[in-house]
């Protein structure tokens, strides 16, 4: 805290590296001085209490596997096995994948599905950063430059929740063209009572599916409702062209993707039920 109070300007946390080395070796970012936190120890933790909170130096590979993970947040152990590939995932850290907000990335899209938040601590004190306002553009986080994310936050998993993360990418391993996050609730009576849908690779930021969300919540589940939210969800998306792919097929990918997470999630919360 105290070389972040004196540096934070100039300095860059290194945590796993995974991000920060290829930027740094790409001359793309040139801090002056690298904080290491990687013998923070205390940041290594996994709590599970009210919901579940996990230390911002867990790698990757560790939340994948742990059962307190598995049981209380499976949408985060499913998108983990998506990041990268092993190797990286045994390095790379939760922290480190939401404060660098890399907008392709899986973490970031379940931060916002859960409702989750994160725990940012400088010397000026500690405060709660939900995660609808961290994301704030293209790598670009609510974090001051003095400010240390220690944990992610997420709330207890319902009863009867069912999950799914699904993506496009060109080859295993890579970063997904369009990848999203599905969370869906099930009612006592065979209902969808809450959905939740967060899409990565489609903006600088995650971004939620509101107006599909709403027409999933109360409504009786069915095949045409799944492609009819399916297709909601994307028309409500303006995602950027690029080499990977057109506005019109990053589009397409919404649909098909979200119609899948949402036959999957559904059917893991009536599992559930
Ligand atoms: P670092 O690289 O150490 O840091 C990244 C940034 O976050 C830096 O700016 C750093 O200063 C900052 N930072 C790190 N920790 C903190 C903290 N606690 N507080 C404040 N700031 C902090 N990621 C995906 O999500 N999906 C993929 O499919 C994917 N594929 C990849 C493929 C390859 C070949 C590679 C090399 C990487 C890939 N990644 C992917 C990135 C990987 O997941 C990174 O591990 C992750 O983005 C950053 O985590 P890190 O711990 O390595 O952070």
């Amino acid at each position: 805290m105290a070389l972040l109070a004196e540096h934070g300007d100039e300095a860059k946390v290194l945590a796993g590296g995974q991000s920060l080395l290829p930027l740094l070796a790409l001359r793309l970012a040139h801090p002056a001085r690298l904080i290491d936190i990687n013998p923070a120890a205390e940041l290594t933790t996994i709590n599970d209490g009210a919901g579940l909170e996990l230390g911002a130096m867990v790698r990757h590979r560790s939340a994948e596997r742990s059962a307190d993970v598995r049981r209380e947040a499976p949408l985060v152990a499913e998108a983990l096995g998506l990041v990268g590939h092993a190797a990286i995932r045994s390095r790379g850290t939760i922290g480190g994948s939401i404060a660098h907000a890399d907008p392709a990335a899986e973490l970031p899209a379940v931060l916002v599905a859960l409702d989750g938040s994160v725990v940012a601590v400088s010397r000026r004190g500690t405060r709660t950063v939900p995660a609808g306002d961290l994301f704030q553009g293209f790598l670009t986080t609510a974090l001051e430059p003095d400010e240390l994310l220690t944990s992610i936050r997420l709330p207890p998993w319902p009863e009867r929740t069912g999950w799914s993360f699904r993506e496009f990418s060109r080859r295993s391993g890579d970063f997904a063209v369009v990848g999203v996050a599905c969370v869906i609730g099930a009612s006592g009576d065979g209902r969808v009572e809450r959905a939740r849908l967060a899409y990565s690779g489609v903006a600088g930021t995650p971004v939620r599916a509101t107006a599909a969300e709403a027409l999933l919540a109360g409504a009786e589940p069915s095949d045409e409702l799944w492609t009819q939210a399916a297709q909601q969800a994307a028309a409500d998306l303006d995602p950027p062209a690029d080499l990977h792919g057109t506005t019109a097929y990053r589009r397409h990918l919404a649909s098909v993707l979200a119609r899948q997470a949402l036959i999957e999630a559904w059917g893991r919360a009536k599992g559930a039920a």
